[in-house]
């Protein structure tokens, strides 16, 4: 058998939970793939210790007040040291086939794009990416050739389920949710919640932005957003069901009346894996679905009374323009303002509804110019309510 050539690949965000898995597969398979850069924004203990492990050509940290770290850290390795977020653009920029794009929040939208641009294949984490210039990226993906593969595990499991060739015989689709942390909460009790709460999922571990959207449900609201760009639905064709135990990963139903699921263990590295290998499969050490040990699968509707971002989500979708950009935006600023302990949980809708009233004049972006003033609007006026 003839050695295939090893698939050039960076990480964007390589310091987090998803760029940490994504490292642990690429680990595991020595000589399968070059690795071209990583990038972290501030861990930069971690993001020397990766780069010395693999050997990119580049590692860029985004906080230039760790460059000389960096830069001391891998002194004498041969391996490019940068700073900024110009850096992680150029770091996206650079020619490596697969690119996991797994920086957390519109942050990641730039150097995505910056991959995308050059016709990558991207595995994306990214969701902040598509909701808040979703029309944008996806008008990037076709005019680039480029190759968008759904890192996130929902999509991942529709995208492994779905018959792309017959889109027309796709009722719906049906993103699980866990329910997160407070799925049984009285709403008294989520007035009260606390960071450390919020951040403890009980099924997946993650970065803390997106657990606390987890908590709030707003990761199935951002989803849904997400869902509808990766493969063309409208949002009243994008159901969402609670199903506490994270087996079934999302449902694919079909006019005939067949329903297609993709089930698995909560574990990242079975959708990075999917996404590293496609359109093969390789192998991932996630621990092995056992059906009769955990023997019951429950579902629920989701409560739009404790956890209102989801109609925050549909409405901004159904409105469309910047609403969706409005909505990633102020949420982001809500969730920090939550973790540094300065608003309260339920807080973080509430914030994000009035910011979406408040900016309901504001005009569709044209491009991406406009939907970065919008973004840093959003975030402005998110603020005078947070
Ligand atoms: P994380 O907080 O653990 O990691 C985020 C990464 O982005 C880190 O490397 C961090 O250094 C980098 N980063 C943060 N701000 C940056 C900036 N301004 N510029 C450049 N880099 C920056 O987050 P995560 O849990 O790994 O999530 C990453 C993305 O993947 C998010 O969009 C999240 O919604 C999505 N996602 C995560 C999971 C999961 O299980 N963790 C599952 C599905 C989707
Ligand atoms: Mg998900």
């Amino acid at each position: 058998m003839v050695k295939s050539e090893p698939l050039s690949l960076t990480i964007l965000g390589a310091t987090g939970s998803i760029g940490r898995s994504t490292i642990d597969l690429v680990t595991r398979n020595p000589g399968r793939y070059a690795v071209e850069a990583l990038t972290g924004a501030n861990n930069v203990e971690l993001l020397i210790e990766q780069a010395l492990a693999l050997k990119p050509k580049l590692a860029v940290v985004a906080d230039p007040l760790r460059y000389a770290a960096l830069k001391k850290g891998l002194a004498g390795t041969g391996i490019a040291c940068a700073s900024g977020p110009e850096a992680v653009v150029e770091a996206a920029s650079r020619p490596a086939r697969w690119v996991m794009s797994a920086i957390v929040g519109a942050a990641g939208l730039k150097p995505t794009l910056a991959a995308i641009e050059r016709g990558a294949v991207i595995g994306l984490a990214n969701k902040e990416t598509l909701v808040s210039a979703g029309d944008l990226v996806m008008a990037a993906v076709k005019r680039a050739g480029a190759t968008l593969l759904p890192v996130d595990s929902e999509h991942s499991a529709i995208f492994q389920v779905l018959d792309g060739a017959q889109m027309e015989a796709v009722e719906k689709i049906i993103l699980t949710a866990s329910g997160g942390p407070f799925r049984t909460f009285s709403l008294n009790r989520m007035g009260q919640v606390t960071p450390e709460e919020a951040v403890a999922h009980p099924n997946w571990s993650m970065g803390a932005k997106i657990s606390v959207d987890s908590a709030t449900m707003m990761n199935k609201g951002l989803e849904l957003i997400e869902a509808h760009h990766l493969f063309g639905l409208p949002e009243d064709r994008i159901d969402i069901l609670v199903h506490p135990q994270s087996v079934i990963h999302s449902l694919v139903a079909y006019v005939d009346g067949s329903v297609l699921a993709q089930l698995g263990t909560p574990d990242m590295r079975t959708p990075i894996a999917y996404a590293l290998a496609w359109p093969k499969r390789m192998a991932a050490p996630s621990a092995r679905l056992d059906l009769a040990e955990i023997a019951t699968l429950t579902f629920e509707a989701p409560d739009p009374i404790r956890f209102p971002a989801l109609a925050l989500a549909r409405r901004a979708l159904r409105s469309g323009g910047g609403a969706p950009t409005i909505l990633n935006a102020a949420n982001e600023v809500a969730v920090q303002r939550f973790l540094d302990r300065r608003i309260g949980f339920l807080d973080i809708a509430r914030i994000v509804e009035r910011t979406l009233d408040a900016l309901a004049a504001a005009g569709a972006p044209a491009g991406l110019d406009d939907v970065l003033a919008l973004d840093a609007e959003a975030r402005r006026v998110a603020l005078t309510f947070a």
